[in-house]
């Protein structure tokens, strides 16, 4: 499994290349979350990121990770357009599946750019 940490070095690296800027955290430290739990928010996040390179046309992303009491959440905002029109791919379906195992959820908001919130609630101590 991947480690969100990992992940997140890897987003900077595809934003970089794909000359897109970002607004990444540089460190994520989590309380009660599950190696399963990350490894499921790390590919929902490489996921994500893989959309925002194909079909965005962003100029910009900014991720944010944060954890509440309850919950940790992760928003992907870009400044592009959003392509889809109605179906969604095996990309966000797989995430919602995957998020379902650990009673997590997908927002999809697609009014100024596209912005995709996951959320996945604490595990138990
Ligand atoms: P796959 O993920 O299976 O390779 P996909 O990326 O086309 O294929 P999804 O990830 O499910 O499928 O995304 C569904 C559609 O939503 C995309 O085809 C695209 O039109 C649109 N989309 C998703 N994310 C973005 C984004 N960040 N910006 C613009 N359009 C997006
Ligand atoms: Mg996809």
């Amino acid at each position: 499994g991947i480690r969100l940490k990992d992940e997140l070095v890897r987003v900077k690296q595809i934003f970089s290349a794909a000359e897109i800027s970002f607004s990444v955290p540089e460190e994520v430290t989590f309380r009660n979350v599950s190696l399963l739990t990350e490894n499921i928010l790390s590919m929902c996040l490489k996921e994500a990121v893989t959309n925002v390179v194909k079909h965005s046309e962003a100029t910009y992303c900014s991720i944010s990770i944060e954890q509440t009491r309850m919950e940790v959440v992760i928003t992907i905002k870009d400044n592009g357009v959003f392509k889809g029109k109605g179906e969604s791919g095996n990309g966000l379906m797989g995430m919602k599946e995957r998020l379902e195992f650990v009673n997590g959820s997908i927002e999809l908001l697609t009014e100024q750019g596209t912005t995709l919130i996951i959320k996945v609630p604490n595990d138990a101590k």
